[in-house]
This record gives structure tokens, sequence and C-alpha cells, in this order.
């Protein structure tokens, strides 16, 4: 029985489901070995944790204490902000839409010709807009 072994048996040594004969080849390494004995203790340890852990129950009344606890912040001034952040998302995506679009309107005016800039629409150029806007007309009837 060398170490690689007995630590290979180890977990099945523990929960007694090794034959005879290498139960007590086990036994008697771990008896000699420190290091195989110290590593079983650790098995051993571990297993004894889990094992506690496992019988931990959830406190039945932690929901009504955290609650509680929701209620003091609150009596606390602590305003909770779901209902207005709700209402608000709409409104931010909309937004960022809009702010996304104009963005992508500027970018493509940047890269523009330069000698595009100034050239106005003939159809624009041929309006008069001192006729259109003006105050005269409706002054006349
Ligand atoms: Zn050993």
């Amino acid at each position: 029985m060398n170490c690689q072994l007995c630590q290979k048996e180890l977990d099945a040594y523990r929960n007694g489901k090794l034959p005879g004969d290498m139960m007590t080849q086990v036994e008697s390494h771990m008896e000699a070995c420190e290091t195989c004995s110290g590593i079983y203790r650790l098995l051993e340890l571990a297993e004894t944790v889990i094992n506690q852990e496992k019988e931990l129950q959830p406190d039945p009344f932690i929901s009504t204490r955290i609650m509680a606890r929701i209620d003091n912040l609150e009596d606390y001034g602590y305003k909770p902000a779901t209902a207005f952040i709700r209402m608000l998302k709409p409104v931010l995506v909309t937004a960022s839409i809009a702010a996304a679009i104009f963005f992508g309107i500027m970018l493509g005016n940047l890269t523009r010709p330069a000698t595009n800039k100034e050239t106005i629409p003939v159809e624009l150029a041929l309006i008069d807009d001192a006729t259109i806007e003006s105050v005269n007309i409706l002054s006349n009837e």
C-alpha cells in the first residue's frame, strides 16, 4: 500500500465500501503514514461541516423581518424610486433613440463634401418669404 493508492481509496474506506483486506491495508497504512491519516481527518471534518450545514433550516420569519426592515427604511425618509424609474424608462429609451438619430444626421452632415455646403435648392431660392409671411395680406381684407 502506497500513499497514492491509500488516498484514492480513502472515500470508499470512510463509507465502508472496501473489501475486507483492503480495509485493513488502508488502516495499517494510515497508522504508519502521517500524511494519509491527516487527509483522512480532513475528509471527516469536511463531512461534519457539510452535514451541519444541511441541518440548518431557513428562518421562517426571515421574509417578515426583512419586510419590517424595509418599512423602517421608509419611515426614515427612504423613498423607493421604482415607480418613478418605471415611468421614466420609456422616456429615456425614446430620448436615447432620438439622440442617436440626431447624432447620426450630424455625422452624416460632417462627412458631406464641403462644396455642397452653401448651395440652396433652386425651389427654395425662388420662394419669396416676404410675400408669404406678409401681414399686409391680412390687414387689407
Ligand atoms: Zn500515506
